[in-house]
């Protein structure tokens, strides 16, 4: 009997287990056993272990099923380490990274090796059929040149199975399981910015070597991405392209269609069929997918031959996963390249400043596009005005609705952008810009107007809301971050012509939902959206020439210190909307702050401003990406019995915690309900992460000693929101 241990779905310490069976089976092998009198799935992930149970004690393997290939070493190593780094039980871990089809004890078909088709020696010497039959002319001469899926014949000519057939029949017809593939050239010639960039990555080929591509909004990167991507697909390698759920566009798969036609791709994204999610999955482990391109679980796929990464957006907050296993799919897609030993391409016109930070300090190189890439594209003209001292309707200035409505005569679309994540409410001096910040920690304090109080959230220091500004003296302290409403209605008030569309989570929950806006907006059908942040990104919509914002302010005081850089960038997207053709947009941006260097870098549209300021404090607050975070949460009935909690595992654990680390709270969280749960966290800082890698895994070593099953508990290495 050999013992094995197999990795199982269940939050019981790592999730493996240990079970016998005749034969050594390989590691990676999914398997059938039984746990708690049921059936389920597990995976292989270590053969020949000992242990110290009896024997007979230990249950048999029921299924192995050894028909298809077992999930491969640089996978089980991907996994490992994601368990490790995000502290998060292995077996769960393995199957977070498995597509539903697979995660079933059930055996699962595996894909058939791709047929290409192709004319051979006597083929070629046939006369080929004349060439007033327009359709058979060209399928012969696909036939001619190159090996192609039938797929591909098809897309050729709709006959091709019948007559490539026929000709096989007669001897002509060669089939074989690999071809190169076909790739067709770039409708434009790289400019000289793109050539410089993608000759950098190309001559990285084969070693490990991250780069940074900064280029603004419109200048070109995707071209970039591409033409690497040929040169490795042409080389026979693999390329796995990540991006944010919202660029997964139907535009973006046509132009990958339109450059990689012939190329075998497997397109991983949360609506696709699981079924289909599994095969996908399979043909990419067994190199027969070429090209996979997905949001950010795709990060997990097996690629036995990768020969690039690329990551599109790479600042984007939707490549975290924010529950269970709570990964960054950027960090592990350059673990990933490391371990692989090719480059990685991280692109944005935004960068996160952690990327940036890298950058600079030569981690990463920094391949950079300063220019829009069609000559007659023009940057937005942006305009920050001041309203604090304006009578505001509906939150509209009434130079807003000016602009709108003039914009709507002439025949324009517009967008108005509202900035609606769940901010915090927070204080500041109307006069001299004077904020709250926790005499504690770093965080900034949180208005709770109803107890009269700012908190801090992140070490739980309180105190009564103060009735002057300690600046400058000034009584009239102002609170922001409050929403506006009836935003539609103060605009349909203005133009009962227009044509309002309104776009959130709730309008675009369906596949079909964008490709129905897309229409609309391409038909000339909208004339304002109004829309939040799921507008900013990646779409590009010819007729857009005019974006207002509404309510920037909430992000430059809130707690959340990541929030002014995701305001930053999704200013810039959004106004990178305007004027992508042939005019010049423009922006207007109402704000209360008009002196804060946020706006200054947007209205020059300038990254580089904006980063250099927000690193510089980060670095005078210590806070990330110069030192690291890990966050602690509870949550129970009542948020006293999670601060309890948390209390008590701070005061067994803090004896043993180097002194570099830091633990700040338990506090409330601000959002301290959620699902009919109370909830708490506590922070472990330090600037140096093995030190606070020792910290988390004491933390969990108590945690998990925890069986009560009242409080639920969970752990957030590098946590994106606070
Ligand atoms: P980004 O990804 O940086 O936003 P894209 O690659 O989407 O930029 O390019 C923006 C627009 O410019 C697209 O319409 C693209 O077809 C066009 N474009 C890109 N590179 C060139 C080029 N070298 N010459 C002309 N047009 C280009
Ligand atoms: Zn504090």
């Amino acid at each position: 009997m050999i013992l094995h241990h197999i990795a199982l779905n269940v939050p019981v310490s790592d999730g493996l287990f240990t079970y016998r069976h005749p034969t050594a089976l390989p590691a990676g092998c999914r398997v059938a056993v039984p746990f708690r009198g049921k059936t389920v799935a597990g995976v292989v992930w270590a053969s020949g272990v000992e242990s110290s149970m009896a024997i007979e004690k230990i249950l048999p393997v029921q299924t192995a099923f050894t028909d298809g290939a077992p999930l491969p070493e640089s996978w089980r190593a991907l996994i490992d380490f994601t368990a490790r780094y995000y502290h998060y039980p292995t077996g769960q871990a393995v199957f977070a990274a498995l597509p539903a089809g697979l995660k079933e004890p059930k055996p699962v078909g595996m894909p058939q090796p791709p047929l290409f088709y192709a004319l051979n020696e006597t083929g070629r010497a046939q006369t080929p059929p004349p060439e007033r039959f327009r359709k058979q002319h060209a399928l012969w001469q696909a036939l001619f040149s190159d090996g192609l899926e039938m797929a591909a014949l098809k897309r050729i000519n709709n006959q091709a199975p019948k007559l490539v057939q026929e000709w096989a029949a007669q001897g002509w017809i060669h089939t074989s399981h690999a071809a190169a593939p076909k790739l067709n050239p770039s409708e434009h010639t790289l400019n000289a910015a793109q050539q410089a960039a993608s000759q950098a990555v190309q001559a990285a080929a084969g070693t490990f070597q991250p780069f940074l591509l900064y280029g603004i909004t419109g200048s070109g990167k995707t071209e970039v991405y591409f033409d690497v991507m040929a040169e490795v697909l042409a080389a026979g390698k693999q390329v796995l392209f990540l991006l944010p759920e919202i660029n997964l566009t139907p535009q973006l798969l046509k132009r990958v269609q339109a450059r990689f036609a012939d190329v075998p791709a497997a397109v991983l994204h949360s609506q696709t069929a699981a079924g289909a999610r599994a095969q996908d999955y399979l043909r990419a482990m067994l190199g027969q997918a070429k090209l996979v391109i997905g949001t950010r679980l795709s990060v997990f796929t097996p690629l036995p031959d990768i020969g690039l990464i690329v990551v599109d957006e790479e600042h984007d907050g939707s490549f975290k996963q924010d529950n269970e296993l709570r990964y960054q799919a950027r960090d592990l897609a350059v673990w990933r390249a490391k371990q692989s030993g090719c480059p990685i391409v991280l692109g944005s016109a935004t960068p996160s400043l952690e990327s940036w930070h890298k950058a600079q300090s030569g981690a990463y190189r920094l391949l950079e596009l300063a220019e829009r890439a069609r000559a007659a594209a023009k940057l937005p003209q942006v305009e920050v005005l001041n309203v604090g001292r304006l009578k505001l309707d509906n939150g509209f200035s009434p130079q807003a609705l000016k602009l709108l409505q003039q914009n709507y005569r002439q025949g324009g679309m517009s967008l108005v952008y509202l900035n609606r994540r769940g901010f915090a409410p927070a204080l500041f001096c109307g006069d001299c810009g004077h904020t709250f910040g926790c005499p504690r920690c770093s965080a900034k304090m949180v208005l709770h107007q109803r107890a009269r109080q700012l908190r801090c959230h992140h070490c739980d220091y309180r105190q009564s809301v103060p009735y002057k500004c300690p600046d400058c003296g000034n009584q009239d302290l102002t609170a922001v971050g409050q929403g506006t409403q009836r935003v539609e209605e103060t605009l349909r008030a203005l133009m009962p012509q227009a044509a309002v569309a309104r776009v959130d989570r709730d309008s675009t929950t369906h596949k079909n939902d964008w490709a129905d806006l897309y229409r609309r907006i391409a038909g000339n059908e909208i004339d304002v959206l109004v829309g939040t942040q799921m507008l900013a990104k990646g779409h590009d919509f010819a007729r857009l020439n005019l974006v207002v914002v509404l309510n920037a302010d909430g992000s430059l005081y809130s707690a959340d210190f990541r929030a002014p850089e995701r305001l930053f960038a999704e200013l810039m997207q959004v106004s990178g909307r305007a004027g992508r053709a042939q005019t010049a947009g423009s922006v207007l941006i109402q704000t209360q702050l008009p002196e804060h260097p946020v706006f200054a870098a947007v209205k020059a549209q300038n990254y580089r401003i904006f980063a250099e300021t927000e690193l510089a404090e980060r670095k005078l607050l210590n806070m990330p990406p110069f030192a690291f975070q890990t966050a602690i949460r509870a949550d129970a009935a009542k948020v006293a019995d999670a601060m309890d909690f948390l209390n008590g595992i701070k005061a067994v654990t803090e004896p043993l915690i180097s002194e570099n680390v830091s633990v700040f709270g338990p506090a409330p969280m601000f959002m301290v309900r959620l699902a009919e749960r109370e909830r708490a966290q506590v922070f472990l800082e330090s600037p140096d992460r093995r030190s606070l890698h020792r910290a988390v895994s004491l933390w969990v070593q108590v945690l998990q000693q925890y069986r009560d099953g009242k409080i639920r508990w969970s752990v957030d290495v590098d946590p994106a929101e606070m």
